[in-house]
C-alpha cells in the first residue's frame, strides 16, 4: 500500500510541471496569437497592404531607388571595367618592352630552355593566361613554344615582333604572343557589383520604410480618420465638424487645408441638403396638390358627369351664338325635342324662349362671357309643340372651353310641378281664408247670438226712453199752454235715445254682416270703447264691473277695424263667462290699452276669474279646446288667427290675485299679411 502510495505520489510528482508545462505552452500560444493579431492590427493601421499609399510608396522608392543604384552601378562597372583592361594592356605592353630584347637573343641563339624560363616567368604574372614565342624560320627552321592555356573568351591577346638587327638589316626573326585573362577582372567588377547593390538595397530598403513610417504618422493615419468619417457621415445626421488627431498647428499645412476644405464643402452640403429638403418638401406638398387638384378635378367632372347622366335636372351647353350643342335627357324631356334634332343642331336657346325673356337671356350670355356666374332664376321655355314651360335655369362658362369656343352650361329645373304646386297651394290658402273668415264670422255671429238677450235690453232702453219722452211730448203738446222749450229737451232726448239704438244696431249688424277683409287706419281706442258698449249689457247681467284705462296717443292702427273687435268681444265674453263660474268674490273685468314694446298697441283683458288651469294654459288656442259644455273651442283659435294675420301676438297669462289675463299687439300701421 505504502510502495503504491509512493509510486503513485512519484508519479503524480511529474504531473504538475507538466500540467505547467502544459499552461505555459498554452499561455506561449496565446501570448503568440495576441502578438499576431496586435501585429496584423498594426500593420493594417500602418496600412502595409498592397493596395495601400504607404505600400506603393515604398514600392515606388524602391523601384527608382534601384534604377538609380543600378544605373550608377552599371557605369561604376563599366568605368572600372575600362579602367582594369587599360592597366592590363599597359601591363602587356609593360611585359614586352622588358622582355622582347631578351626573348630576341634567346630565340636567336635557340636556347629554348632560357626561352621556356622566361616565358614562364611571364605567365607566372597576374592575368596572363598564355604565352607563345614563334620562330619566323629566319634563324633555322620555324618553331613554336607555348605555355598556358589558350582561351577563346575573356582574354586579350597581344602579339609582338620579335627581332634583330642581323648583317646590318634589322629582321623579324619570330613573334611574341602574349594572352591575358578578364576572369579576374570579371570577378573583381562582380564583388563590386554585389557589394554596391547589396549595401544599397539594405540602404534603399531602411530608409524607405522610414518614409513610409513617417508618411504614416504624418499622412496615412489622418487619411484613415478622413475615410472613416467620411465613411460615417450621414448628411441627414451630420456629425461635428472634422478634426484631425493631432496638435493644432500654427501654419496650415495640406491636411489643414483638406479638412477645411471638407468642412466647408460639409457645410455647403448641409445647406444644399436643407434646400434640397426644403425644395423636396414643397415638391412634394405641391405634387400632393397638384394631385389632389386633379382628383378633385376628376371627382368633380365625375361628378358632373353623373349629374349629368342622373337626369335629375336638365343641363345643356350652348355657344356663345345660343346654339345648343349638347344637353342631356333631362332637358330634351322639359322642352320636348328628340335627340336627333339636338344633332341635327335645330336647337336655339334664343328661339326656345318666348320675346318677353329674351332679354333676360341676352344680359344672361353678356354675363356668362364675363365669367360671371348667373344665378338660378325664372323664366320659360317655348316646347317643341309651342306650349310654354316654366323653369328655373342657372348658368355659367362652361370648364371645358378649351374647345376653341366659349360656351356656357345651363342648368333647367322644370317647374311645371311646382308651378301647379304653388297654384294648388295659393287656391288651398285661399279657400282656407275663405274659410276662416267665415268661420270668424259664423263666430262673430254665435257671439251675438250669445249677447242676444243682454243686447235686446240695451237696444230696448233707449227705445222704451223714447216710447216714454214721446208719451211725455204729446202730454205736453195736448196742455193749453205748450211750452215748447220742454218739448224741445224731450225732442232732444229722443233724438239721443233713437241715435243710440241706431248706433247699437249699427255696430250689432257690422259684427254680424258678413263683409270682405277691408285694411283701414283707425284708432283701437274707439274700438274697444264700441265693444265695451256691446257687452256692458252682458257684463251686468253678470254682476261684472267693467273699468277701462285707455291710454291717450296711441298710434293708428292698420287692418279689418270689426275682425279685431271680434278678436276682444271674444276676450270679453270669455272673461265674463269665465267669471259667471266664480261663486263668491267680486267679478272684475278690466280693459286697458297701452303701447307695445315693439312700437304698436297693446290691449289687455283682465279678469277676476278662476285663471287658466295648467293643462288650459298649453292648449287654449288650439282648434276645438273647450272646457264649456256649450262651447266650440273656436274662440281664441280665432282670435289668435286674425291678431297674427294683422302682424301682432295674442297671449295669456296668470293675473294677480286671481283670473287671467290675455293680451294682444297690433302693429302701428303695419298693411295686413
Ligand atoms: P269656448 O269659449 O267655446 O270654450 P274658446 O276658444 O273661446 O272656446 O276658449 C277655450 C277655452 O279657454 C275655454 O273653454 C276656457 O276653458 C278657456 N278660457 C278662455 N278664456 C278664459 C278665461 N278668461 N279664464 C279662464 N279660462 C278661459
Amino acid at each position: 500500500m505504502v510502495s503504491n502510495g509512493d509510486s503513485s505520489g512519484r508519479a503524480a510528482a511529474p504531473e504538475p510541471s507538466a500540467r505547467g508545462a502544459g499552461k505555459r505552452s498554452k499561455q506561449h500560444l496565446a501570448f503568440a496569437s495576441e502578438l499576431a493579431a496586435y501585429l496584423r492590427g498594426r500593420l493594417r493601421s500602418v496600412a502595409l497592404t498592397r493596395r495601400s499609399l504607404g505600400m506603393r510608396l515604398l514600392g515606388s522608392i524602391l523601384l527608382f531607388s534601384g534604377c538609380i543604384t543600378l544605373s550608377l552601378t552599371l557605369l561604376q562597372l563599366y568605368f572600372e571595367y575600362r579602367h582594369d583592361v587599360s592597366a592590363l594592356g599597359l601591363r602587356l605592353e609593360q611585359i614586352s618592352k622588358s622582355n622582347l630584347g631578351s626573348l630576341s637573343e634567346s630565340l636567336w641563339e635557340l636556347d629554348e630552355k632560357q626561352l621556356r624560363l622566361q616565358l614562364t616567368g611571364i605567365l607566372q604574372l597576374p592575368d596572363m593566361s598564355a604565352v607563345e614565342v614563334r620562330g619566323s624560320g629566319e634563324v633555322g627552321k620555324p618553331f613554336d613554344i607555348r605555355l598556358g592555356k589558350v582561351s577563346v573568351s575573356s582574354a586579350i591577346i597581344r602579339e609582338y615582333p620579335l627581332r634583330r638587327d642581323v648583317q646590318g638589316r634589322n629582321v623579324m626573326i619570330g613573334t611574341l604572343s602574349i594572352q591575358a585573362t578578364l576572369a579576374d577582372i570579371y570577378r573583381r567588377l562582380f564583388q563590386t557589383a554585389l557589394t554596391i547593390l547589396l549595401s544599397q538595397a539594405a540602404k534603399t530598403f531602411l530608409v524607405s520604410l522610414f518614409i513610409v513610417c513617417i508618411f504614416h504618422y504624418l499622412v496615412t493615419r489622418h487619411l484613415f480618420a478622413i475615410a472613416n468619417f467620411v465613411d460615417k457621415y450621414r448628411i441627414s445626421e451630420p456629425p461635428s465638424p472634422l478634426r484631425l488627431g493631432r496638435p493644432p498647428r500654427q501654419h496650415a499645412d495640406e491636411l489643414d487645408r483638406v479638412v477645411t476644405a471638407f468642412n466647408t464643402l460639409s457645410d455647403d452640403l448641409q445647406l444644399a441638403y436643407r434646400s434640397l429638403h426644403r425644395t423636396n418638401d414643397q415638391l412634394t406638398r405641391e405634387l400632393a396638390a397638384r394631385r389632389q387638384a386633379e382628383a378633385n378635378v376628376r371627382e368633380r367632372e365625375a361628378r358632373i358627369r353623373r349629374l349629368v347622366d342622373a337626369n335629375i335636372i336638365g343641363i345643356f351647353v350652348a355657344d356663345f351664338g345660343g346654339r345648343i350643342i349638347e344637353a342631356n335627357d333631362e332637358f330634351l324631356r322639359i322642352v320636348g325635342y328628340e335627340r336627333g334634332n339636338l344633332i341635327a343642331g335645330r336647337m336655339h336657346v334664343v328661339e326656345m324662349t318666348p320675346p318677353e325673356w329674351r332679354d333676360r337671356t341676352a344680359q344672361t350670355m353678356t354675363e356668362i362671357k364675363l365669367g360671371k356666374t348667373v344665378q338660378p332664376y325664372e323664366k320659360e321655355y317655348f316646347r317643341r309643340d309651342g306650349s310654354r314651360v316654366p323653369v328655373l335655369v342657372g348658368s355659367t362658362l362652361f370648364d371645358g372651353s378649351n374647345l376653341g369656343v366659349p360656351l356656357g352650361v345651363v342648368f333647367v329645373v322644370d317647374l311645371t310641378q311646382r308651378k301647379r304646386a304653388e297654384a294648388e297651394a295659393r287656391e288651398s290658402e285661399r279657400r282656407h281664408r275663405e274659410m276662416q273668415v267665415e268661420l270668424a264670422h259664423a263666430n262673430r255671429v254665435a257671439t251675438m247670438g250669445r249677447l242676444t238677450a243682454s243686447i235686446a235690453h240695451e237696444v230696448n232702453q233707449p227705445i222704451a226712453a223714447t216710447i216714454t219722452n214721446a208719451q211725455a211730448a204729446l202730454r205736453f203738446l195736448d196742455a193749453p199752454s205748450v211750452d215748447m222749450n220742454e218739448v224741445r229737451q224731450i225732442l232732444n232726448d229722443i233724438v239721443k235715445d233713437g241715435s243710440r239704438a241706431g248706433e247699437v244696431i249699427s255696430r250689432i249688424r257690422d259684427l254680424v254682416k258678413k263683409a270682405p277683409t277691408r285694411r283701414d287706419r283707425w284708432q283701437m281706442n274707439g274700438a274697444i270703447s264700441e265693444v265695451i258698449e256691446l257687452a256692458r249689457g252682458e257684463a251686468a247681467k253678470n254682476s261684472v264691473s267693467v273699468q277701462t284705462d285707455l291710454a291717450d296717443g296711441l298710434p293708428m292702427v292698420e287692418g279689418d277695424r270689426v275682425q279685431l273687435q271680434q278678436v276682444l268681444l271674444n276676450l270679453i265674453i270669455n272673461a265674463i263667462e269665465a267669471m259667471n263660474g266664480v261663486g263668491e268674490g267680486p267679478r272684475e273685468l278690466s280693459i286697458s290699452s297701452g303701447t307695445a314694446d315693439s312700437g304698436g298697441v297693446l290691449v289687455t283683458v283682465c279678469d277676476s276669474g278662476p285663471g287658466l288651469t295648467p293643462a288650459g294654459r298649453d292648449r287654449l288656442f288650439e282648434t276645438f279646446y273647450t272646457t264649456k259644455p256649450s262651447g266650440l273651442g273656436l274662440g281664441l283659435s280665432i282670435c289668435r288667427s286674425i291678431v297674427e294675420a294683422h302682424g301682432g301676438r295674442l297671449w295669456a297669462g296668470e293675473n294677480v290675485p286671481r283670473g287671467a289675463i290675455f293680451q294682444f299687439t297690433v302693429p302701428a300701421g303695419v298693411p295686413m299679411s
